[in-house]
């Protein structure tokens, strides 16, 4: 087999569910990642369809199930905390609560696929990627440590702004779409007594605000808390206080409890802030170094499919380099053929869900019956009571399910 040492940038979903892989068919693979150890914090997220196919055959699907997120379900309040829906079936963050998606904390998750890829991986914590150079044979890569080092491939599972496709690709505007919102993550303490439960309150006349879930035995909350822009925003996506203040400008005055919300996110251990946003790209190879996950292939939170499609995108690009023997040529390919479908329907449903929260809207600003605003937090409700708003919603799991895994 050829090209056998991979360097991969970012240790969160992508980057260690393809390790595990990939030391599996006997590659040696170096992990760099920038935080310091493995990385805390984000809301929970969903593992659904094929992903959970490549959880089952990477043997952490119990694993997965056991650490899952439990919610008995979730209320919407108005300004003064006042109950305007409430569902037992299923939540805003992960959906029918009977179906057979597990929704799991992030960090949760990467430490399952962590501990599953082993001892065999070398991590490089508190580091990252500062040039490369390709030539026939391999990458040179240099390291803001200084360290320099020659593998055989790079990738890319460095996320939405990933460092490594700046390097390969170019700058990140050419690749982003922005798609009008914001959205800071954070864990709390448990202070309004949530059990099991999620709250969520909308900002009257926007379709943001945001909410808080309780987790890890109602021990604490992850808060989540967002607001619209339609232009993206000139900040430092790595300076924490600089985001902590946006957020606070933008939902000051809010009703419910944002203030006492607003205010745990200065002690938070975890604090995430980003756009949500998606990625597009013509190729996800260049050369010896390929993306993978958000890097490569974003959905946004909205889409509700970044770690599925990140997990699904780990199986298939180690696979094809197996079955490719290691060349890397005829693999990338290889991976853009067979996930390229799936990752455009996946990525499309963030569109439709934005569609569908903006039906929302007007449904609760025309309407001023309580029935229509119960309706108002419930996507498929805002949907069914306003068919003059009807939009082409797309079979959520006819999408999630559209990809059929090939055996490696
Ligand atoms: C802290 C955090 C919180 C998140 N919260 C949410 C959430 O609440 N809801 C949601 O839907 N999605 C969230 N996401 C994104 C979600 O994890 C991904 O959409 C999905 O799981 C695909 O994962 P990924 O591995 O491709 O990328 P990501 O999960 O984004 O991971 C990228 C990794 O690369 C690392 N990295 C970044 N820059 C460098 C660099 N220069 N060198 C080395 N490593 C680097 C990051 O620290 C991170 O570990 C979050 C991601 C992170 C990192």
């Amino acid at each position: 087999m050829e090209n056998t040492s991979v360097l991969i940038s970012g240790a969160s979903i992508g980057g260690p569910a393809l390790a595990y892989w990939l030391t599996r068919y006997g590659f040696d693979v170096t992990i760099v990642e920038i935080s310091d150890g493995p990385r805390p914090g984000g809301q929970a997220i969903d593992v659904r369809g094929p992903a959970l196919e490549v959880a089952e055959r990477m043997g952490v699907l119990d694993d997965i199930r056991a650490a899952r997120v439990r919610m008995r379900g979730m209320s919407m309040v108005d300004a003064e905390g006042n109950e305007l829906f409430r569902s037992e079936e299923r939540t805003i963050t992960g959906g029918d609560l009977d179906s057979p998606d597990v929704e799991i904390l992030r960090d949760d998750l990467s430490r399952i696929l962590a501990e599953a890829a082993g001892d065999r991986v070398e991590y490089l914590y508190g580091d990252s990627i500062a040039g490369l150079e390709q030539d026939a044979d391999r990458v040179r890569v240099y390291f803001a440590s200084g360290l320099q080092r020659d593998f055989d491939l790079v990738v890319g599972a460095d996320g939405l702004h990933s460092n490594t496709r700046r390097l390969a690709f170019g700058p990140e505007d050419a690749f982003i779409t922005h798609l009008g919102t914001y959205l800071g993550v954070w864990t709390a303490p448990n202070f309004l007594g949530l059990d099991e439960w999620q709250v969520f309150h909308q900002v009257p006349g926007s379709s943001w605000g945001g909410g808080a879930m309780s987790v890890r035995d109602n021990r604490e909350v992850r808060v989540y808390l967002g607001f619209e822009a339609p232009e993206p925003l000139d900040y430092d996506y790595r300076d924490t206080s600089e985001q902590q203040r946006l957020l606070a400008e933008r939902l000051a005055g809010g009703g419910w409890e944002l203030p006492r919300l607003l205010e745990t996110m200065k002690d938070a251990p975890d604090f995430h802030f980003d756009a949500m946003a998606q990625v597009h790209m013509d190729s996800w190879s260049s050369g010896r170094v390929v993306l993978l996950g958000d890097a490569g292939y974003c959905g946004s939170p909205l889409s509700g499919q970044g770690t599925s499609m990140a997990m699904v995108g780990a199986y298939v690009l180690a696979g094809e380099l197996k079955e490719a023997d290691g060349n890397h040529r005829k693999a990338f390919d290889a991976y853009e053929r067979e996930l390229r479908d799936y990752v455009s329907a996946n990525q499309e449903l963030a569109l439709t869900n934005k569609a569908r929260v903006e039906a929302q809207q007007a449904a609760a600003m025309t309407s001023e019956t309580d029935a229509d605003a119960d309706a108002a937090g419930h996507p498929d409700q805002a949907a069914v009571g306003h068919p003059d708003e009807v939009i082409d919603f797309q079979d959520f799991g006819e999408i999630v399910n559209s990809l059929t895994l090939k055996a490696y």
